[in-house]
């Protein structure tokens, strides 16, 4: 018998296409060896020469990208911002803040048509991209350089309609957008300066512009979940029809204070592995369940307790020691064209870990103003930084906070040097990037 509350079949949603997977049959010869399809080769980062990684794991074969090929480069077009938001590191800066010059940007767009694997690129640091003056010339050289798409992170407010048109016009592929909240209340208190109302009118008009120009544009949620905050989750459906996104990304709140740590949600996560993926557990699959007051209470306890649990053949574990710049090829390049290997390395900035205070150095493989990017990603430095971090043999200071050597991230007690990656919230899975 059906259930009355149970939810209508959408005929749409249903009839919609899946995104396109690339499938593809190869043939094994007497050597046993294969041949892969070029369009796969070039997701993997593959060239003559190339490693990749054959995992072999619960009855799949995984295969990783080239560690070593650049996949996808963040820019920060500038550090300057026109808000004050509780949740910005920026508060604990001492560093001058700063705009990349048009000089050097178009330095860079003819640096990227040297990388045979560049995928997309982010405009997107820490502060407001549209804040950039030239932010829109920015996105048109990144499309005439090179075939790739080209995303904006921005809090929204400075959308205005003609911005938007221009920016379409330019050949913008994705644009996320940061909600903090999904009512007045809770986004007006957390992004100070800005109005719920106005980024939500100015979203929606940039859609109806799209759609208007025959302009494929994604739109994409950037959410920093907290206290404050958790609540407005149950509301994400109806802001996700109201600006049409197609992906929301949550991400825990960097503590850059006593207070913020409190806000977090993941303390519990952080030290007894909840969601972690331990090998050697035993798994437990789970079926398609109905959510219902049955079931809920016992779902809760094994996802809240359980780390090595499935559905079906889909893990539901976060893997945790893994750092996803790293394995994505990707690198960023901060306003001054000093090029880090991360977010969390791009500026100077303190985080709070059980109350204790974490200075964090930034960490810069090279310069864009003395040696080309293609130039710097190749450097055996840069290489061999990323095999070490790829391999993750940093102490677990995320789940000790034992000694001195936390307030830093310039040693650990493993005899790793500067930078050491122990304590860093990223390769745990708290803290996630579009
Ligand atoms: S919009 Fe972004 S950069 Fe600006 S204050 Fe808010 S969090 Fe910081
Ligand atoms: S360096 Fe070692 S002892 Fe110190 S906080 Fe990290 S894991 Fe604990
Ligand atoms: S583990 Fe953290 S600090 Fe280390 S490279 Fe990755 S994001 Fe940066």
């Amino acid at each position: 018998m059906r259930n009355p509350d149970e939810v209508k079949p959408d005929r749409k949603a249903f009839e919609a296409s899946p995104p396109p997977a690339l499938k593809f049959e190869v043939e094994v010869d007497r050597q046993g060896c294969f041949r892969f399809p070029a369009e796969i080769l070039e997701k993997l980062g593959a060239g003559p020469g190339s490693r990749v990684r054959v995992v072999y794991e619960n009855d799949q074969v995984q295969i990783e990208p080239d560690l070593h090929a650049l996949r996808r480069l963040y820019i920060e077009p500038t550090s300057g911002c026109n808000l004050r938001c509780q949740t910005c590191i920026r508060h604990t800066w001492n560093e001058p803040f700063g705009s990349m010059s048009l000089e050097l940007f178009d330095r860079l767009c003819q640096q990227i048509k040297e990388l045979p694997f560049l995928q997309s690129v982010m405009l997107a640091g820490f502060g407001e991209p549209l804040f950039h003056p030239d932010i829109v010339a920015m996105v048109r050289k990144l499309k005439e350089a090179a075939a790739v798409s080209v995303e904006i992170t921005t809090n929204g407010t400075l959308l205005t309609e003609d911005v938007s048109r221009q920016l379409l016009e330019a050949g913008l592929d994705r644009l996320w957008v940061s909600f903090d909240g999904t009512s007045e209340t809770s986004f007006d208190d957390i992004r100070q300066g800005a109005s719920f109302r106005l980024v939500l009118k100015n979203v929606q008009k940039l859609r109806e512009l799209a759609t208007g120009m025959n302009r494929p544009l994604a739109i994409g949620i950037s959410f920093v979940v907290m206290r404050d905050n958790i609540d407005d989750i149950r509301n994400i459906e109806e802001l996700i029809r109201e600006v049409g996104a197609d992906r929301v990304l949550m991400s825990n709140v960097l503590p850059y204070t006593e207070e913020m740590e409190r806000k977090m949600l993941c303390l519990l996560a952080l030290t007894c592995e909840t969601f972690a993926n331990l090998p050697g557990k035993p798994r437990i699959s789970l079926p398609r369940l109905d959510i219902n007051y049955l079931t809920k209470e016992p779902i809760y306890h094994l996802l809240k307790g359980y780390q090595n649990l499935f559905m079906i053949n889909n893990a539901i574990s976060a893997p945790t020691r893994s750092c996803r710049f790293i394995k994505d090829g990707t690198t960023f390049i901060r306003w001054d064209g000093k090029v880090a290997p991360c977010m969390a390395l791009l500026h100077e900035h303190v985080t709070y870990l059980y109350g204790l205070e974490r200075r964090v150095k930034p960490y810069f493989p090279g310069d864009l103003n003395d040696r080309s990017l293609p130039e710097i990603w190749s450097s055996p430095e840069y290489h061999d930084f990323r095999e070490k971090v790829f391999r993750f043999d940093f102490s677990p200071c995320h789940i000790c906070g034992g000694c001195s050597y936390l307030e830093g991230n310039e040693e650990d007690c493993f005899g790793n040097t500067f930078p050491v990656c122990g304590g860093c919230l990223w390769a745990q899975g708290v803290i996630q990037c579009p």
